[in-house]
């Protein structure tokens, strides 16, 4: 799972993050539910090591991650705009984490690499793994394409593929589906709640639309300025609403 304590963020004078604290176990779908603004990619960036915290810690997997670079944390992020390397088939796209992984361990213990990359069963479990993520993701048929040859739907999808292909502890998205039209948005969100359980992976997935909040998540954590408000199942968070804040974001009746 993923556990944040304190974590603050500023940029210049401004504080961007002001104590954020959350845990997410492993397994659990939250969703970052905000205004335009309030840190959610903030957030989400200082979790993956992209952007480096002011004050507080996290912890990955049990393990505190503060200070590593984003390829130390056994993390996968997904954005709106995802790069997929446009000479490579579908297949190659989503096995370039897997290569990358088994390079990096190659370089680390050099004896390794003289047997592993090469091998017929190193081989063999890369295609594996790629299968199964692009076949949940439903790009089975697609293998031999390259990116040029897709719809932006598909594209996105074979981005959440790579992501999710070497099994993170966590899983952070940041609002994946904002460029697909309506109703390829509603599907994709059933194919990303899947992979997520299937992955029975820690997921943080921001977004600033409530129903997706509200359809995908075990908990919706509402934020604005800078700080998590409240944190609860759906349900409860439209039900209950903590204060005026979160009611008034969120219409609910209260
Ligand atoms: P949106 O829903 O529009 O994506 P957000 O909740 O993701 O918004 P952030 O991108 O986290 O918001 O930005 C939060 C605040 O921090 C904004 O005021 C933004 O201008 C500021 N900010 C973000 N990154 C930087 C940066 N690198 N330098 C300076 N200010 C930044
Ligand atoms: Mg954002």
């Amino acid at each position: 799972g993923i556990s944040i304590e304190g974590l603050g963020k500023g940029f210049g004078g401004t504080r961007v993050l002001r104590g954020v604290s959350l845990a997410v176990a492993a397994g659990e779908f939250v969703a970052l539910l905000g205004p335009s603004g309030c840190g959610k990619s903030t957030l989400l960036r200082c979790i993956a090591g992209i952007e480096q915290p002011d004050a507080g810690s996290i912890r990955i997997g049990g393990r505190e991650v503060t200070g590593l670079r984003p390829s130390g944390r056994d993390v996968a992020m997904v954005f709106q705009s995802y790069a997929l390397y446009p000479h490579l088939t579908v297949e190659e796209n989503i096995a370039v984490p897997l290569a990358m992984r088994r390079l990096n361990a190659a370089q680390r213990l050099p004896f390794l690499g003289a047997l592993l990359p090469g091998t017929r069963a190193a081989r063999e479990s890369i295609t594996k793994d790629v299968r199964q993520a692009a076949g949940a993701l439903g790009l089975g048929a697609l293998l031999s394409r390259r990116p040029g040859q897709l719809s932006g739907g598909q594209r996105q999808r074979v981005a959440l593929a790579r992501a999710i292909v070497r099994r993170p502890t966590a899983f952070l998205m940041d609002e994946p589906l904002s460029n697909l039209d309506a109703s390829l948005r509603v599907q994709t969100r059933r194919e990303i709640v899947a992979i997520h359980k299937a992955a029975g992976v820690a997921t943080v997935y921001v977004t600033h639309d409530q129903s997706e909040a509200l359809t995908m998540a075990d908990r919706v954590a509402v934020m604005q300025a800078g700080e998590i408000l409240q944190i609860a199942p759906p349900a409860e968070i439209y039900a209950n609403p903590q204060d005026l804040r979160v009611a008034t974001f969120i219409g609910s009746p209260r």
